[in-house]
Order: structure tokens, then C-alpha cells, then sequence
């Protein structure tokens, strides 16, 4: 080994200096990260309540009296000109199942560029009712009231204050779900009696090409099922997933199309949990970040075509 050079030592003694100096230079955030932040740590994270001020803003009619956040400005400013718009709500796709099956939602990825995207934090309880309920009343259960998706409001809802407007709205979901019991009772246009998601879809698009609807809302049903039944990061979640995908897939455009500017989130999330059994399953209601954050990714509609868009009839 060669004997270090003066230059050599001059250096090591300074680099001994700034390691000696670096445990006081604490306050100092680093300039250069180690590692990446994760996805979902990136992102900013509002409200639930945010959404229904949002929407209001968007389409130009005061916010329901009680809304207990401000609208959220970069999506006012990204969808700002819009005349509809459609909320799309994929039931119990939280922001970590989100990430953890990323290669079974390459349209979602797709959409979700840095600048359209964030999260929301669900209230509680992180169950469905009351966070659909909070989307469409800017309120949090102690002021909608909700504890069933029969539950009578408490407050003002967006969908009275659109009608008041002039404005109508549909609610859409699966029979006996959230979507058709309590947004389909509270919205002026609904699909009641479909047994699946593809067929509330198909139901959707009927009246969506019948009547003008400036505000639409859809619950997308059979992800919190299985997620329930095998475990929110299981292989029937992950397919479940995929299918959740593939109905974003042919609904996002086509609502585009129709001038819809689209958000697309969830009501909550899900953790795993053991049965008795040793069986996995999936749980949801605490305010736990799993429950609690779900993703959020706006698009704005695109310039009708010259002609109308085909119709797309699921099965
Ligand atoms: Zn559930």
C-alpha cells in the first residue's frame, strides 16, 4: 500500500471534520433522500369531507350548510370549467391494497399521473354508509347521522342543493347496497334491482344517455366482498382488483366522453384479520391508516366527439 500523500491526508482530515460536525447539523434536513418515499407517502391527504364542497364548487352551487372542510383547490383548479361530474367509488379499495396490487390495475396506473392524485382519510366509522353519506353531505357521522344505508340525513345533502339549482343528479349501486339504498334514495335518478356492478353500469349509461345528469355517483360493490370473504391483499383480492380495473376501464372513458369530469376514490379500506378457523379475512370501520386512507385521482372530461360515443352494454 502506498504511503498516503499529504493531498491525501488533507482530505481525510476534513472528511473526519464534517463526520465530527454532522451530529450537530441535525436541524439541516438532508438535501438528498436515501431512498425514494413510497407511493402513497408522497401524496397529500385530505378530508372525506373535502369532497362535497368540491364537487359544489365545481358545479357552481354553494356547498351544503354544514360542509366541515374547504374544497380541495388543485382538483377546483385542474376540473375547473366542468359541467358534470362523476364520482367513482370502488368499495373498500384502500390506498395500501392500492399499491400492494399495482400489476392487477394497470388502467388506474395509467390515469394516475403525479399532479392527479392524492388521498383521502375516511371518517368514522370507516364503513360505507357513513363515507358515502360524508361525500355527498360534506359531514362527518356526528352530523349526517348515518349508521345504515336506510338512515334518514340530518343535514343537507349536494344532491338537494343541486335540484335546488336546477341540477340533477343519479345514485348508483348494487340492490341492497349503499350505492341504490342510500344514494339512489337521495339522488333524482337511480337503477334499483341490479344484482351486479356490470349490470348497475349498463342501467347507468341507459340513463345517463336518456337525461342530463350534472352529478353522478356509483359505488362499485363486489371489491369490499371479497376482500371480506379471502383478505384484503389475498389472490381473489387481487383478481377482484384486476375486475375493478377493467369496469374503471370501460366506464372512465365513456363518461369522458359524455363530459363528465371523474373522481375516482373508495369509502374505506380493509385490514387482513384470522378467523377462528386460521382463515384470512378482511375487516374495516377503525381509524386505522389501512381502514382510513383510500386513493384519490381526478381527470378531466374530454371534448365530446362529432359523433356520439357507442354505447357499451355489459352482460
Ligand atoms: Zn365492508
Amino acid at each position: 500500500m502506498n504511503k498516503p500523500s499529504r493531498e491525501t491526508l488533507t482530505v481525510n482530515a476534513i472528511r473526519l471534520f464534517l463526520v465530527t460536525l454532522l451530529p450537530f447539523s441535525c436541524a439541516v434536513p438532508p438535501v438528498v433522500a436515501s431512498e425514494a418515499p413510497s407511493r402513497g407517502g408522497a401524496l397529500q391527504t385530505y378530508p372525506m369531507q373535502a369532497i362535497a364542497p368540491t364537487i359544489a364548487a365545481l358545479l357552481g352551487v354553494p356547498a351544503p350548510k354544514q360542509v366541515e372542510s374547504p374544497p380541495i383547490e388543485q382538483v377546483l383548479k385542474d376540473l375547473q370549467g366542468s359541467k358534470k361530474v362523476a364520482i367513482l367509488g370502488v368499495d373498500a379499495f384502500g390506498a395500501a391494497i392500492w399499491n400492494r396490487m399495482r400489476d392487477k390495475t394497470p388502467y388506474l396506473n395509467g390515469l394516475a399521473a403525479a399532479n392527479n392524485q392524492a388521498q383521502l382519510r375516511s371518517v368514522l366509522p370507516s364503513v360505507t354508509c357513513v363515507n358515502f353519506g360524508c361525500m355527498i353531505t360534506g359531514g362527518s357521522q356526528k352530523t349526517t347521522g348515518i349508521t345504515t344505508f336506510d338512515s334518514k340525513l340530518a343535514c343537507e345533502d349536494l344532491l338537494s342543493v343541486l335540484r335546488a339549482h336546477g341540477m340533477r343528479s343519479g345514485g348508483f349501486g348494487r340492490k341492497d347496497y349503499t350505492g341504490d339504498r342510500l344514494l339512489g334514495r337521495y339522488a333524482d335518478l337511480s337503477v334499483p334491482g341490479k344484482a351486479g356492478d356490470l349490470e348497475v353500469m349498463a342501467g347507468l349509461m341507459e340513463v345517463v344517455e336518456e337525461k342530463t345528469l350534472e352529478f353522478v355517483i356509483v359505488q362499485y360493490g363486489k371489491t369490499d366482498d371479497v376482500f371480506h370473504a379471502h383478505g384484503p391483499f389475498s389472490q381473489e383480492a387481487a383478481e377482484a382488483c384486476a375486475e375493478a380495473d377493467a369496469w374503471l376501464k370501460t366506464l372512465v372513458p365513456w363518461l369522458r366522453a359524455q363530459g363528465y369530469a371523474i373522481i375516482i376514490t373508495a369509502d374505506h379500506g380493509q385490514h387482513e384479520i384470522t378467523r377462528n378457523n386460521g382463515t384470512t379475512a378482511g375487516a374495516h370501520g377503525s381509524a386505522s391508516d389501512l381502514d382510513c386512507l383510500v386513493p384519490l385521482v381526478w381527470l378531466p372530461s374530454v371534448a365530446p366527439a362529432t359523433e356520439s360515443p357507442k354505447t357499451f352494454h355489459p352482460q
